[in-house]
């Protein structure tokens, strides 16, 4: 997907496009593995000196909300985000331990689990998020 796609979004979830929104997301198109905040600034800090991580979180944040990243659930409890390479469809990620890889996951099977627990709950299940994690092609 070519950044022009990404930038469009943005403008269509009601976002500008401005230049430190633009450069994170020319950093996570060149990438296929998650990043920390952190990493984020660091890579940033060159173009945009004085960027603060606070701008960087908020940043993060608002491309989550238009549906350019994703947030990785880690084990080691840290925040990290990866570009979602099918952002108008539903779908999953599968997360790499070993290499930061993030894969997309053109396939969902829960439709039957949402059944059961709208049954068995007698509620109204109305989204999920699961994030799948292992060791990728190449690490395994
Ligand atoms: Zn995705
Ligand atoms: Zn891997
Ligand atoms: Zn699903």
């Amino acid at each position: 997907m070519k950044i022009e796609l990404y930038l469009q979004q943005l403008k269509e979830q009601g976002f500008k496009i401005t230049p430190k929104r633009k450069a994170i997301i020319e950093l996570f198109s060149k990438k296929k593995s998650y990043l920390s905040p952190q990493e984020v600034l660091e890579k940033l800090t060159n173009n945009f000196p004085g960027i603060s991580v606070s701008t960087v979180y908020r940043i993060l944040e608002e491309l989550q909300d238009a549906g350019i990243l994703v947030k990785i659930g880690h084990e080691d409890r840290q925040l990290y985000y990866s570009l979602c390479r099918m952002p108008d469809q539903h779908h999953h990620h599968f997360i790499c331990r070993k290499c930061r890889r993030v894969e997309e996951v053109d396939l969902c099977n829960f439709k039957e689990f949402e059944r059961f627990i709208s049954k068995n709950l007698d509620c109204k299940v109305e989204n999920h998020s699961v994030q799948i994690g292992g060791l990728c092609s190449r690490c395994k």
